[in-house]
């Protein structure tokens, strides 16, 4: 059944190189042709020079980052080489001392435990997977789903419910309040599918705005590029008593205009660093790191150190790397329509 539903999203969501180069969803095209890509001298140095930040400990993210594509999530990578992904329930897992994963390997849902009840970000694609996979997730992992206080959902596409899906089920079902940006309601509520309703509109996000549950503050920036509001979310954590940050980007790195990369600016220099964020990460497992491999280590060594975070200094090459490579994409997609002009 799960590898049905996997490749029923594929078929619907990246038929094809054309969708494949949006990203997921349709829209506009958001990265340049690996060809493209190639064809910019400026890009390429661009990029050759962003080498300086990956050191000898940063190369798989400097790969990831600065392709042309930039990061993928990996059923769509496996799907443009004609593979599908096995997809499988993973063991509810710990990520921080205040944040679970439960869901697919495919994608999931993160749950933010505060002082007065929980958060939960994303809500997979059906209401029968919020039931049946996140919910007996939560469950294993001694969550009660009744005390979601706040639902976020990183971002919607207009009929493609892959992180919007199961919200209408539990809006009716534990009554939380939902929140996604509000370009993202506009875009996805008058396209919804019969088979897939969605959750009646609640809270809209707009940039900048924060949201505090008991002692827990959220910060939301909107990232536009991915959808009209793919959501930047800045999550505070806990790894053995230490304080640190998260960056949930919903998007990908879908940064296709000088509008979308300056904003990306924005959001690096006056929130992520400041703020001290040490990872970026999404609902789609592997987007921007290995996280299945994270998690299958932090569940071996829970008192270890946590893969997942970068550290101050690495993290702050990180973001370097990534406004930089997400540039070269704009410069190269700016001179391939130059040249078909
Ligand atoms: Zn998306």
């Amino acid at each position: 059944m799960r590898n049905i539903l996997v490749a029923s999203c594929i078929a619907l969501c990246a038929a094809g190189t054309a969708l494949a180069q949006r990203g997921g969803g349709a829209g506009p095209v958001r990265f340049p042709t690996p060809a493209q890509f190639k064809a910019s001298a400026e890009a390429q140095r661009i990029v050759a020079d962003a080498k300086k930040y990956a050191g000898t400990d940063l190369q798989w993210h400097y790969t990831n980052v600065c392709s042309s594509m930039g990061p993928q999530r990996v059923a769509l990578a496996l799907e443009a080489t004609g593979q599908t992904l096995k997809d499988y329930t993973v063991e509810p897992t710990k990520v921080f001392d205040n944040v679970w994963y439960v869901g697919l390997a495919s994608q999931g849902a993160f749950v933010i435990q505060t002082s007065d009840g929980l958060i939960l970000i994303d809500t997979l694609n059906t209401t029968e997977e919020a039931r049946d996979i996140i919910v007996p997730g939560m469950k294993k992992a001694g969550l009660d789903p009744a005390q979601i206080k706040y639902i976020v959902l990183s971002h919607g596409h207009p009929g493609q419910t892959d992180h919007t899906g199961g919200a209408g089920w539990f809006q009716t079902t534990y009554k939380p309040r939902i929140l996604m940006a509000k370009e993202d309601w506009d875009a996805t509520l008058p396209a919804q599918r019969p088979e897939r309703p969605l959750a009646k509109r609640d809270m809209d996000i707009t940039h900048g705005q924060t949201l505090t549950l008991g002692d827990t503050t959220l910060t939301f920036t909107t990232l536009f590029g991915h959808s009209d509001g793919s959501l930047g979310i800045f999550i505070p954590v806990k790894w053995r008593g230490q304080s640190s940050v998260i960056w949930l980007h919903g998007g990908g790195l879908h940064h296709p205009t000088r509008a979308s990369l300056a904003r990306l600016e924005e959001v690096v220099n006056k929130y992520a660093r400041p703020m001290g964020a040490e990872a970026l990460m999404n609902t789609h497992p592997g987007l921007y790191q290995d996280t299945i491999a994270d998690m299958a280590a932090i569940r071996k060594n829970p008192n270890g150190p946590n893969p997942i975070l970068l550290g101050r200094e690495r993290a702050n090459r990180y973001w370097s790397m990534v406004l930089d490579c997400a540039r070269a994409r704009v410069i190269a997609l700016e001179e391939a329509a130059k040249t078909r002009s």
